[in-house]
């Protein structure tokens, strides 16, 4: 008893799968949804605007959030009170109740470079680190103080979401490399200039002045604040280790495996 044009749709529901995750730095449980076909392809067109990647995919986690945490009230709580690693806890979840988690994979044998085709079971494989710091894992800021060009202070700490959606939005055409270096460059907060003359410190604050300062580093001084980076942040996380042995030559292979990019390729598959 239809008409063209007038099928009315029934009522029906589908049930997502969820998963929970803690994210590692701002240690919150999320559980996540599936992704619907038409939020899979909105991120997968957004990969051609790459300024603008970062905040379609932290509104497709804030949409398939099913429950979040008290702390998390608006977008911009989410944005705020979160790393870049956690959004990639966020994003193995993301991937692990959207798409199934073996998933056929090539690791290379790093003594005889054979070619492995392994299955590997990611969600098996998925390990976290938790914050373990008395702070706030957003809160904590470390004073680099560089020794060649003496009369410089980097402070470092890590970015959140928010930090890192308002400097995207602010670039204008820039190359993808221009991109990624000012992305790595966020946990640079600000910068000390010791004024001798003037027995002050002037606080450096701009991005693209913060870049140029860098950019004209010693390169010994780059590595103080690489290590300062490494030893105080970057222990924590999430990761997929693989240990597997080379079909070859036996040797152990050793990989971690790249979530981000894991995730981009299964939306191709
Ligand atoms: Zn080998």
């Amino acid at each position: 008893m239809q008409k063209a044009g007038l099928e009315i749709l029934p009522s029906f529901s589908i049930k997502f799968p969820e998963y929970s995750v803690i994210t590692p730095y701002s240690k919150f449980e999320y559980t996540l949804r599936g992704l619907k076909v038409s939020e899979e392809e909105a991120l997968k067109s957004s990969l051609l605007l790459p300024n603008k990647f970062s905040e379609h995919l932290n509104d497709v986690l804030y949409s398939v959030m099913i429950k979040k945490p008290e702390e998390i009230k608006t977008k911009e709580d989410f944005l705020k009170k979160n790393t870049l690693k956690d959004r990639d806890a966020l994003m193995f979840a993301l991937y692990h109740v959207t798409y199934k988690d073996v998933h056929p994979y090539e690791l290379t044998c790093s003594q005889c470079s054979e070619k492995n085709n392994v299955k590997i079971n990611f969600l098996n494989s998925f390990s976290v680190t938790f914050w373990d710091q008395p702070e706030l894992a957003l809160s904590k800021e470390v004073m680099v103080k560089l020794e060649q060009a003496e009369q410089l202070t980097f402070v470092v700490g890590l970015p959140s979401l928010f930090e890192e959606q308002q400097m995207l939005n602010d670039l204008s055409a820039v190359s993808d490399k221009e991109r990624q270096k000012k992305v790595a460059l966020l946990p640079i907060k600000y910068i000390l200039i010791d004024i001798a003359s003037a027995k002050k410190q002037d606080k450096i604050v701009d991005r693209i002045n913060i870049q140029r300062v860098y950019d004209d580093l010693p390169v010994s001084d780059r590595k103080l604040i690489d290590k300062a980076l490494k030893d105080n942040f970057e222990k924590y996380g999430s990761t997929i280790k693989v240990i597997s042995n080379c079909q070859k030559c036996r040797a152990e292979i050793n990989t971690e495996i790249d979530l981000v990019n894991q995730f981009f390729r299964a939306m191709y598959e």
